[in-house]
């Protein structure tokens, strides 16, 4: 009996639950992809221990954003390892599951399949995982919502009219399935003129507050259009890694997050 007691005492405790939150957006191209390896990269500078999910079959860019496209994930016990990147921050990508140059055109189990082997893999002591859906609402993101039930969803969009009805699609498949939104992001409000300094919104500027009013979904923030956010996802070396206001923007994104 006394032996069986000490066992007990020395395991381990038990980790808490990991909560997964899905990165959704109405349509391609609004940033969805950069806010989701920025936000990664913001809590683990704040300490979190945080992994991403790149499920977006259409363009899968976390490798490219967090700068490990050429590594290859490893597998043990038949489930994938992710791969490590200098931020702080490990990935596993649909990217890291085909020949790099290839499209990927996979039929709905398939893809469904290849998410699950993203998000059931060796995620050790990662407190969050974050999913960075492909757009739109098709059979990834209703795997993501009936087998991995993602403790919650956080939207983005354009101030655009267009990708705000969207992003409104979006959140109702979200809300169908029962999965808490935890809120709504605006990006690529307010450019600034790398010249003059003036600004202005190339697609509006506050049509994403306006929507959050007018659903009850809360608003999480803005990140401004800026060519540093471009460039520095280009390069491998994400913005919210850096000191700065755009830094600072995805850091209090992140913020919300972590309560
Ligand atoms: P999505 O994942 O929604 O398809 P991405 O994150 O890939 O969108 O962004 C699309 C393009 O826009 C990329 O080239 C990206 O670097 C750029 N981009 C995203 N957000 C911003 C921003 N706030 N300012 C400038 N460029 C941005």
């Amino acid at each position: 009996e006394e032996v069986r007691v000490a066992m007990i005492a020395d395991r381990a405790p038990e980790p808490a639950p990991r909560r997964i939150i899905a990165i959704g957006s109405g349509k391609g191209g609004v940033g969805k992809s950069t806010l989701t390896a920025n936000l990664a990269v913001a809590l683990a500078r704040m300490g979190r221990k945080v992994g991403v999910v790149d499920a977006d079959i259409y363009g899968p860019s976390q490798p490219t954003i967090l700068a490990n496209k050429g590594e290859r994930p490893k597998a043990e016990d038949g489930k994938l390892i992710p791969v490590p990147s200098k931020w702080g921050v490990s990935v596993l990508s649909m990217g890291h599951l085909v020949e790099p140059g290839k499209a990927i055109a996979w039929r709905g189990p398939m893809a469904g399949n290849a998410l699950g082997q993203l998000i059931d893999a060796h995620w050790g002591d990662a407190e969050v995982l974050l999913v960075d859906l492909p757009p739109g609402t098709g059979d990834v993101q209703l795997s993501m919502l009936q087998k991995h039930k993602p403790a919650g969803a956080i939207i983005v969009s354009t101030p655009q009219d267009l990708a705000l009805i969207d992003a409104q699609r979006a959140a109702n498949l979200f809300e169908t399935g029962k999965i808490p939104l935890i809120g709504l992001v605006e990006n690529m409000a307010g450019y600034a003129c790398p010249h003059c300094g003036e600004i202005s919104d190339p697609f509006g500027r506050g049509g994403v507050e306006d929507a959050s009013e007018a659903t009850g979904i809360p608003f999480l923030g803005r990140i401004p259009l800026a060519i540093d956010i471009r460039e520095d996802s280009d390069a491998g070396t994400p913005t919210a890694a850096q000191d700065g206001p755009q830094a600072e923007a995805f850091a209090a994104i992140a913020r919300s997050l972590s309560d």
